[in-house]
């Protein structure tokens, strides 16, 4: 896609600083890491949603990243790592073009998510979140959604 600073990467126009590459997926470093070390797998193919990536290519980018998060506790001497991806800006996401973060975590790495653990006011309130879920769930897209990534 014209303009995506990812697909720019892909086609090598805009350098970067690889750690693996296949037919499916690319994997290299942020240029702003959380910690030094914290790496992006993206979809060779332009995906804005990670929801429309097919399922070969949305699985490789799970073993690659897990296998990259591996490669840092053994290379880098990493406590653990965290996969994150972020979809949708009011989820953070900055670059629309679908990308899986592997963060190197350190025990005194000073990073915190900012995580919080909200209560339910019942059982009932809780299944009304179940039931609006579970109606829309889906484990293949349906037409309308592939036209809305096409657009
Ligand atoms: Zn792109």
């Amino acid at each position: 896609m014209r303009n995506c600073i990812f697909c720019k990467i892909v086609e090598g126009s805009i350098p970067s600083v690889k750690i693996y590459e296949d037919e499916l997926v690319l994997a290299f470093l942020d240029i702003s890491p959380i910690n030094f070390g914290h790496t992006l797998v993206i979809p060779k193919a332009h995906h804005t949603s990670v929801a429309t990536i097919p399922e070969d290519v949305a699985g490789r980018m799970m073993l690659v990243g897990s296998r990259i998060g591996v490669a840092m506790r053994r290379g880098l001497q990493a406590d653990g790592f965290n996969l994150h991806l972020s979809d949708g800006t009011v989820a953070g996401q900055v670059v629309m073009h679908a990308h899986l973060h592997v963060v190197p975590r350190w025990t005194d790495d000073g990073f915190h998510w900012n995580w919080r653990q909200l209560a339910y006011e019942s059982p009932e309130i809780r299944a009304e979140y179940q039931e609006k879920i579970v109606s829309h769930f889906r484990l293949q897209r349906d037409a309308s959604e592939v036209e809305a990534d096409e657009e």
